[in-house]
């Protein structure tokens, strides 16, 4: 047995439930294996094993009280997984869904995907089971403070900076980071990002994550001979990824003919107008389905997997981990769909990708191209610490020379290993070679 397989048997046993995780750990592992065999000495050291075990999680019981007085209890957590190469980093989750196992494969994901953005940043992600759907202002507000009462020990600028995910927008930073002043006394800004411009926000980190999938998507497809312009497109999600990845994609000359979320999906054949979809996911926080009242020429569908049945050039799933299995990559490859580049993380399942690798499409996993959100966050962390705010142009700017970066040392890795361009591997090993080192150089820790 390698040492490979020995590691994840393990992490199979001891994690049985965890299918998530073990799922994300499954891909990274073995994709590790030219590295392995580079350096016999991390055998010795450990290191896979601890690589796949986070350093800390905290989990906390945070009760709030509703609209009708009555009390409420969700379960909060944080998982720090490590800090080799930064302060703990990545985002915090507010779904039904969420559980240790969704947690742990983010926060895997996150190590490594921090590690590509070239800054210093380690790997964290949290959340909790908490619904802000249909609740009021009120109701999140005091969901925040509660959950932040017990977070704020936890956390600070150089030891875990959070920062949104699904469910925790604008909205959810302030009210977080409202709490963490009045509790600490003091105005740390670099202690969460995704602030709002008034205390220390940064200058495009909204349209981060989005554009930044644009970005990274352009320079994959320039690689292998193809042009962005002209495309047709297929975007699931109507949050904050999805409407900036379609925004870019539109100014790239794409055409974007559908959106979704979790209840259903709308087909428009003339490119969507996202300042409709604006106007309803981002001011009214409505549903999806509205946007045929305002455009009776496109159509609604109840249900998310349909989506991937529309005929399209680029498929960017923006939404959740595991919305496009097998048989909706088999349709997509059917259709004629070339590419599949990730805004969200892990949406595609292990199934899906093999059925990219056999049709060779051109496939941009989710650490190396959703990395603009959290590398733009590590900027809004540089700003709060000089004390100044750059200009949304050379924000962007250094978002755009991140992800050409990224995308250039996912594929000199799969050179330097003499394996054929693939960017599973490439993100897995780049990624990994920074975090391994620092390991190593920092002992048994
Ligand atoms: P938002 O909460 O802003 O939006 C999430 C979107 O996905 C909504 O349209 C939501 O629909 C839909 N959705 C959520 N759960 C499901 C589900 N189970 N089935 C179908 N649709 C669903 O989140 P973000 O846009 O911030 O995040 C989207 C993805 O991108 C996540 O995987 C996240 O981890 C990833 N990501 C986000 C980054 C960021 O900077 N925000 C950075 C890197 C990755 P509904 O409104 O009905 O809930």
């Amino acid at each position: 047995m390698t040492y490979i397989e020995e590691v994840f048997q393990k992490l199979e046993r001891e994690n049985s439930n965890e299918k998530e995780f073990l799922q994300a750990a499954k891909e990274i592992l073995f994709s590790l294996q030219p590295v392995i065999d580079k350096h016999p000495e991390y055998q010795k050291a450990g290191l896979l094993e601890r690589f796949v075990e986070p350093e800390r999680i905290i989990t906390f019981r945070v009760p709030w009280v509703d609209d009708n007085g009555k009390v409420q209890v969700n379960k909060g957590y944080r998982v720090q997984f490590n800090s080799a190469i930064g302060p703990y980093k990545g985002g915090l989750r507010f779904h039904p869904t969420v559980n240790l196992s969704i947690l742990k494969f983010l926060g895997l994901e996150q190590i490594l995907k921090n590690s590509l953005t070239t800054l210093p940043i380690g790997g964290g992600k949290g959340g909790s089971n908490f619904d802000p759907k249909g609740k009021s202002d009120a109701e999140v507000m005091r969901f925040c403070q509660s959950f932040m009462t017990e977070l704020c020990r936890h956390i600070g600028q150089d030891v875990d900076v959070p920062a949104g995910d699904i469910g925790v927008g604008g909205r959810e930073i302030g009210y977080l980071f409202g709490q963490y002043k009045r509790l600490r006394d003091e105005f740390t800004a670099g202690v969460l990002t995704g602030k709002a411009l008034t205390y220390g926000g940064s200058l495009g980190r909204k349209e981060a994550t989005g554009y930044g999938l644009l970005f990274f998507t352009k320079e994959m497809l320039i690689h292998n001979g193809r042009s962005i312009e002209g495309n047709i497109a297929v975007v699931s999600g109507s949050g904050n990824v999805a409407i900036y990845a379609t925004e870019m994609a539109t100014q790239m000359g794409i055409k974007v003919v559908a959106m979704s979320d979790s209840n259903g999906y709308i087909y428009d054949e003339n490119g969507v107008n996202l300042d409709v979809i604006k106007d309803i996911k981002e001011v009214k926080r409505g549903r999806i389905k509205e946007y045929v009242e305002k455009v009776p020429t496109a159509k609604y569908y109840e249900g998310c997997k349909g989506i991937w049945t529309i005929k399209c050039d680029i498929a960017f799933p923006c939404a959740t981990q595991n919305e496009i299995d097998e048989e909706s990559a088999e349709i997509l490859v059917k259709n004629g769909c070339f590419a599949v580049c990730e805004g969200a993380n892990m949406p595609s399942t292990l199934e899906a990708i093999e059925v990219y690798r056999k049709n060779k499409i051109l496939f941009a996993p989710a650490k190396a191209a959703n990395a603009g959100g959290v590398a733009t966050s590590a900027l809004e962390m540089t700003q709060n610490s000089l004390r100044l705010s750059w200009s949304r142009e050379e924000v962007i700017e250094k978002l755009h020379e991140i992800m050409i970066a990224i995308h250039k040392n996912c594929a000199d890795a799969c050179a330097r290993y003499g394996i054929a361009y693939d960017l599973v591997f490439g993100a897995n090993i780049a990624g990994f070679e920074k975090v391994a080192d620092a390991m190593m150089a920092q002992g048994i820790v």
